[in-house]
């Protein structure tokens, strides 16, 4: 069958979505009333207005007009078993009648962090926070406390959450240096003596990554990275990538940080288990908290013993926090730890490889320039010929088309942020069919596809 030469225009898409969001439309709306450019937090996939949530159940969200949408991102990461699962639910209902949280000790705490020390050996000794980007900030900062070094790497274009030290180098821009705050403007508001205390790194890199680290081995505390890059793309480190920078580091001194707030997702023992490589330092959060906000640090117990007092002194370290630990978190986490065995990453394995094949064919088929990145479950869509191995390569690729697939997607109830997908175990065989039927329409609609549709 041949498409047609000229591209369905978007103005289907958006009539479709129109007719069938009013409530939110009206919302939204409302919303600007009270938020600055109407949403709660940026990083939201707003098009045309955000569509809102009244709830979710098992692989689906369903909006407050009532359309059913197929979760392709699954809470960021945080849900891999899919919303309300039953006896996450039930673990919360439970814990909320016996009150909603103390700021003290539970035994929750203990039964969470032992799974987690299980599942992860490297954590020795671990701290719960109330969210991401403490577990990134306390971990770069213990790094430093340890080390009695000023400076800390990162790769360029990773997220590790919206502390000072992370402000820089995001990379939702391109420039000729990822420090330059002209091409930098999340990282507006920073003092520059914090910019300044930033290695920037070129993620699959490992001649230059390998350069900078010696360069600057002297005054670097700690390297921090995304074994899977996350947000910046859905991009998977190169097994001998992060081997090389566990070496690296292992020369000179420098902690090597993962932040694991995605790649726990990996197996059971994260992208540590997954690529056979140690860290010294864990950030982690999102799944590990069961769809509730939390946090974790951990790793060497030389390094974390920094927080204990000893001898009736201070600790060298502060980490404390009203949330932390908090009870709804915990039970909400062991939960959904509990549902996560050897078969269920097993079959988001084989999900994932499943979605990625046959994106890829549809691609070829319709004659789209499409990268489909991605390990187990966790997919990135990259509109270019181009590989795509870090965020240069990713911002290289065609932004805007992106956008107008993931509209066209959304209008056909089919959410998909930012260009990846992070899939949940509730989803099956026939949902990725729907999607790729749905993506066949969107690459028409947008104009993706190419001229001729090959048999
Ligand atoms: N690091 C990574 C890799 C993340 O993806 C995120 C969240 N997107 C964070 C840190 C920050 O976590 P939180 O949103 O819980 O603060």
């Amino acid at each position: 069958m041949m498409s047609s030469t000229l591209p369905a225009s978007m103005a289907d898409a958006e009539r479709r979505f129109r007719a069938a969001t009013p409530r939110s439309a009206q919302m939204a709306e409302e919303a600007r009333r009270y938020f600055p450019g109407g949403v709660g937090r940026a990083g939201m996939p707003v098009m045309l207005y955000p569509v809102f949530i009244e709830r979710g159940e098992g692989q689906y969200l369903f909006d407050i007009d009532g359309n059913r949408m197929l979760d392709l991102s699954n809470g960021h990461s945080a849900l891999p078993v899919g919303h309300a699962h039953p006896a996450m639910v039930e673990a919360v209902n439970r814990q909320t009648a016996r009150g909603l949280g103390f700021a003290l000790m539970q035994e929750h705490e203990i039964k969470l962090a032992a799974m987690l020390q299980a599942r992860v050996p490297s954590m020795e000794l671990l701290r719960f926070t109330a969210s991401g980007t403490e577990a990134t900030m306390f971990a770069i900062r213990l790094a430093r406390a340890f080390t009695g070094r000023t400076l800390f790497a990162r790769m360029e274009g990773s997220y590790h959450g919206l502390h000072d030290m992370m402000m820089s180098g995001m990379g939702a821009s391109i420039g000729p240096s990822w420090r330059n705050t002209d091409n930098d403007p999340v990282a507006n508001g920073v003092l520059p003596e914090i910019r300044d205390g930033v290695v920037y790194l070129p993620f699959n890199d490992l001649a230059a990554c390998e350069a900078a680290i010696a360069e600057h081995a002297a005054d670097l505390a700690a390297l921090i990275v995304e074994p899977f890059m996350g947000s910046g793309g859905g991009l998977p480190g190169d097994r001998a990538f992060l081997h090389g920078l566990r070496a690296a580091c292992d020369r000179h001194g420098v902690l090597l940080v993962f932040d694991e707030m995605i790649s726990i997702g990996l197996a059971p023992g994260g992208a540590q288990e997954y690529y056979g490589v140690r860290a010294d330092l864990t950030a982690s959060g999102k799944l590990v908290g069961g769809g509730m906000p939390m946090g974790v640090f951990g790793g060497r117990a030389d390094i974390m013993s920094l927080m204990e007092g000893k001898d009736g002194r201070q600790p060298q370290f502060m980490h404390t926090g009203t949330w932390n630990g908090h009870p709804i978190s915990m039970v909400a986490g062991i939960a959904q730890l509990e549902l996560l065995g050897a078969d269920q990453y097993a079959y988001l394995g084989e999900i994932g490889d499943t979605m990625r094949a046959k994106v890829r064919a549809l691609a070829a088929r319709k004659g789209v320039a499409l990268q489909v990145s991605g390990i187990q479950h966790f997919s990135g869509f990259h509109y270019t010929d181009r590989p795509v191995r870090n965020r240069r390569d990713v911002l290289r690729a065609d932004q805007d088309l992106a956008a107008k697939v993931a509209f066209s997607l959304l209008s056909q109830g089919f959410y998909l942020v930012g260009g990846r997908s992070n899939l949940s175990t509730a989803i099956t065989h026939d949902d990725i069919d729907a999607f790729v039927a749905a993506l066949a329409i969107a690459f028409d609609e947008s104009g993706a596809s190419g001229g001729s549709e090959l048999p």
